[in-house]
């Protein structure tokens, strides 16, 4: 391998990923230049890479996408390189650990002024254009919008790839406004409903009760604070629900699947004035009974993306040991496998979130 050359996973169509070797990029005068210790591969990430239409449109319309493009927006790594103007503005130097949101935010748009960043109109999240690279490479890019936050030397690699995840799981809680005699479901335990258990169960709710059709994450749940899994595909969940609550239904449902009979489930299972909390991707449309939401239960609908103001709060309770994510990570991967990566991404045989790492 050249000097200045480096690995990554580029992104051409959906299912034509390839590894190559490729210029390490230049920072300019405001760019910080991290080398990356390890970046997450998220669902979205996997849903783009089999074509999902929330990223690659459909009929060459409403594409998200720009290709060919490096993924990955679940990264942290070490400062390599700063541009001089950058430097000066934030104090960072050569050698600091740093994690950047995944959103680069425009600064200029309605929803930037006001202060709703994740908001951003342009929308540029790290690992889906050609203009913003992301972190399945050896080396990244921060831009100088990119939102950076500094990354204690004591975190983990598996913890600081589970930085991003946690941060979106953390912004569904909060969107929850769980209080201590709120029964909350989440339905789902993948990384993102697994880090959900894990900041809920900081607030104390009454019961917080988990589920999912597969016995591992189940298990993970329970051990990362779940007072309660079930398995909707063995028992019958909305039952046992009813059984926990009265016979009322949970206070707050949160949606953690993306699969639209989650939805269905939670509009039967929650009660009357309950919350429900909306955080998934969907590959397919959902169809439920909307007279549910108002004449049924007049239920709040709370929809959830990304993480505002969520990193540094993310990143102390690693620090601190009060936010659980041990077992989370189960798999690592070089970059050059990252096809096998995405696979176990996929969830069988006891995956949770995969890691890509080093080439
Ligand atoms: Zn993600
Ligand atoms: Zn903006």
């Amino acid at each position: 391998m050249g000097k200045d050359m480096m690995g990554a996973v580029v992104a051409y169509a959906p299912g034509d990923y390839r590894f190559e070797r490729v210029g390490i990029p230049e920072p300019g005068e405001s760019d910080i230049l991290i080398k990356v210790e390890a970046c997450g591969i998220c669902a979205g990430d996997l849903k783009c890479y089999q074509g999902g239409k929330r990223f690659w449109g459909i009929d060459g319309k409403d594409k998200y996408v720009e290709e060919p493009f490096i993924p990955g927006h679940e990264f942290s790594g070490r400062i390599v390189a700063i541009g001089r103007a950058r430097e000066k503005a934030t104090g960072f130097r050569i050698g600091d650990r740093v994690i950047a949101e995944q959103i680069v935010p425009c600064g200029s748009c309605r929803f930037c002024r006001e202060g709703n960043y994740w908001m951003c109109d342009p929308h540029d999240v790290f690992g889906f254009k050609s203009r913003l690279p992301g972190g399945f490479a050896e080396y990244a890019i921060l831009p100088g919008r990119a939102l950076v936050h500094r990354v204690p030397d004591s975190l983990t690699v598996e913890e600081a790839a589970l930085i991003e995840p946690y941060s979106c799981s953390l912004h569904a809680v909060k969107r929850a406004k769980l209080g201590s005699d709120d029964v909350v479901v989440i339905s789902g335990a993948g990384p993102l409903g697994l880090g959900m258990v894990a900041s809920a169960s900081k607030l104390g709710p009454r019961k917080i009760i988990v589920l999912d059709y597969k016995a591992d994450r189940l298990a993970h749940a329970k051990r990362l604070g779940a007072d309660l899994v079930v398995n909707p595909g063995e028992d019958d969940a909305e039952a046992i629900v009813r059984g926990q609550t009265g016979g009322y239904g949970c206070d707050v449902y949160i949606e953690a699947t993306g699969h639209p009979q989650s939805v269905v489930q939670g509009f039967r299972m929650i009660r009357k004035l309950g919350r429900f909390v909306e955080f998934s991707v969907f590959n397919d449309d959902v169809t439920c009974d909307f007279s549910v939401i108002g004449d049924g239960k007049e239920l709040d609908i709370f929809g959830v993306s990304l993480s505002p103001d969520c990193y540094e709060e993310v990143i102390s309770g690693f620090e601190t040991g009060s936010l659980a994510s041990a077992g989370v990570v189960t798999n690592r991967f070089p970059l050059s496998e990252f096809e096998a990566g995405f696979e176990a991404a996929k969830g069988a045989g006891g995956s949770v979130k995969v890691i890509l790492s080093g080439v």
